[in-house]
């Protein structure tokens, strides 16, 4: 059987698309790139906007359309959550919630000989992802993920050694994700944190960069600033750290009860104190329900004081369960695009800073991608920088950045 994968959200659906991925080929079937090859589509959907849904729902309509015959397979945080309707869209076989592999295998009538089996690689170029933990315990007023994939459960120690190991066999860089990895090792009760697992990593798995996905700033301990203050080279100094917003009275609203505007603001200043390079970026949301013009502005004031260097702004979307649908009507849609706007510019002229200060700085760069006639590169505080494909290329190297005309290139040291 040949089946094609795709992907909506983040890197904890693309983690669990991989070990899909894994299980089909070990399973005997073939996963291939294109749907007008497939004989089966397996949709790994998301739910954090209803934008995504859509996006969803609009890909697996254009696939029955192309290829009637296809059979269609929706999993993950939207199919945990569905009322029926994405069974009702056309050529869907199966909605299965989660993204267990034997039970998205099984709807397509496969078995999985290696269910449970650790991932060797990513299908995708230097950069692999090791999901850490899965499910959240808190309840954001605003936030269906929550809902959809259940409570915090952590992945053993081992088994993340292990597998890291294996990703490091293929990867240059290996970005811990989950859902809410900050809480790590809180459902067990051996003591185990997220940042004594990141010093079991940087120990057991040599050689290998590794990189935060969104962790909340205050659960940033002081043993993970000691490994990205001490050992850029194997904790990637860059947090991208949700903010959502600079209003304590919108972050109690929001169900954001564990750190307020200060206690947020206070820990990236001690951070950014101690780092002579961090990228940092951060979620906002604009047009909550009740956000009012001296709310935004405390999410301007704070943005403006921190040294952003990139921003995601995202306008409010009300999700089917969560509880904020209960806080009254969210902004006017014109209010909340000007509000974005602000925010987007503030980020990006704190971007242009920050890249600024860099030009002639030194960097270690892991190559992503070849695009025509140039390599395109991560550096370790999250910069996107280009070099000369005239040559072969280590996949990770040592540079000095370049600022031209906007763009960031990576000389070769
Ligand atoms: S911390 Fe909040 S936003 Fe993040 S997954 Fe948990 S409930 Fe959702």
């Amino acid at each position: 059987m040949r089946v094609y994968l795709h992907t909506f959200g983040c890197k904890a659906n693309q983690y669990d698309t991989e070990a899909v991925r894994q299980a089909l080929e070990a399973s005997g079937a073939t996963p291939v790139g294109d749907p007008a090859l497939a004989d089966a589509a397996i949709v790994n959907s998301c739910t954090v906007t209803h934008v995504a849904e859509a996006k969803m729902r609009g890909l697996v309509r254009r696939l029955a359309r192309q290829r009637p015959a296809l059979r269609t397979v929706v999993m993950g945080c939207a199919a945990a959550l569905d009322d029926g309707a994405i069974a009702r869209l056309p050529g869907v076989e199966a909605v299965v919630g989660g993204a267990e592999p034997s039970r998205v295998l099984a709807a397509l009538g496969l078995s999985a000989p290696n269910a449970g089996e650790l991932l060797r690689s990513f299908a995708r170029g230097s950069r692999a992802w090791l999901k850490i933990q899965d499910g959240c315990d808190e309840h954001c007023t605003f936030c269906a993920t929550t809902l959809a994939r259940g409570a915090n459960r952590s992945r053993p120690v081992d088994d993340l050694v292990a597998e890291a190991g294996l990703l490091a066999e293929q990867h240059e860089e290996i970005v811990l994700t989950g859902v809410h990895i900050g809480s790590y090792g809180r459902d067990g009760d051996g003591g185990m944190t997220l940042g004594r697992l990141v010093e079991e990593l940087v120990r057991q798995v040599p050689r290998v960069r590794f990189r935060l996905s969104s962790v909340e700033a205050t659960e940033v301990d002081p043993s993970l600033a000691e490994l990205m203050i001490g050992e850029p080279l194997r904790l990637a100094p860059h947090l991208h750290a949700p903010l959502q917003s600079g209003s304590d009275r919108l972050l109690k609203r929001m169900g954001r009860h564990w750190y307020t505007a200060r206690a947020y603001r206070d820990r990236i200043e001690w951070l950014a104190e101690r780092l002579p390079r961090l990228g940092l970026g951060a979620d906002v949301i604009v047009g909550f329900p009740g956000e009012t013009a001296r709310d935004h502005a405390a999410t301007m004031e704070l943005v403006s004081a921190l040294p952003f260097t990139y921003l995601h702004v995202f306008p409010y979307s009300e999700r089917p369960g969560a509880s904020a649908r209960r806080l009254g009507r969210p902004v006017d849609p014109p209010v909340a695009a000007a509000r974005s706007a602000e925010l987007r510019d503030l980020a990006a002229s704190h971007r242009q800073r920050y890249q600024a200060n860099r030009d002639g700085g030194p960097a270690d760069v892991v190559l992503m991608a070849r695009q025509a006639a140039r390599f395109q590169g991560l550096t370790e505080d999250y910069l996107t920088v280009y070099l000369p494909a005239d040559r072969a290329r280590p996949p990770r190297l040592p540079a000095t950045l370049r600022r031209r005309g906007g763009v960031l290139l990576a000389e070769a040291a």
